[in-house]
């Protein structure tokens, strides 16, 4: 197998993996399953195409972590205003993209926003019954 080949099929593995995730991966979660195909560098590659492309898109959790989720209505190599918010469960450390409107964020005078991120922190629905 040629390279390219080779990392053309771990980016459909990686797609295939955030697809078939009720929650969002982390870059070690998605390497696990790949590294008997690519090493770690190429999984951050993958990712970083991915999101340049409009598929997925990053979730920064308040201690570093870093996830990963596929987007719903985003593509053709760009993202649009993502105004929903993710949740992260402290009990079983999932976290999730939730379809729930962010409030409007009023800024002061001259202050321009280009994204905003909310993650909200408790017991997803699984932990909570
Ligand atoms: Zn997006
Ligand atoms: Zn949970
Ligand atoms: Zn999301």
């Amino acid at each position: 197998m040629t390279k390219q080949v080779r990392n053309t099929a771990a980016k459909t593995a990686v797609m295939e993996m955030l697809s078939q995730s009720s929650t969002a991966l982390s870059h070690g979660e998605i390497y696990q399953s790949l590294a008997e195909t690519c090493d770690r560098v190429t999984v951050y590659r993958i990712l970083d195409r991915l999101i340049e492309e409009g598929v997925a898109h990053r979730i920064a959790l308040s201690d570093g972590t870093v996830k990963y989720a596929l987007c719903e209505q985003c593509g053709d190599g760009h993202h649009h205003a993502h105004s929903h918010l993710h949740f992260n469960c402290v009990l079983c450390g999932g976290v999730s993209c939730l379809e729930v409107e962010i409030p409007h964020v009023q800024l002061p005078r001259k202050y321009k926003m280009h994204d905003v991120s909310l993650v909200v922190n408790g017991l997803c629905a699984a932990c909570n019954s």
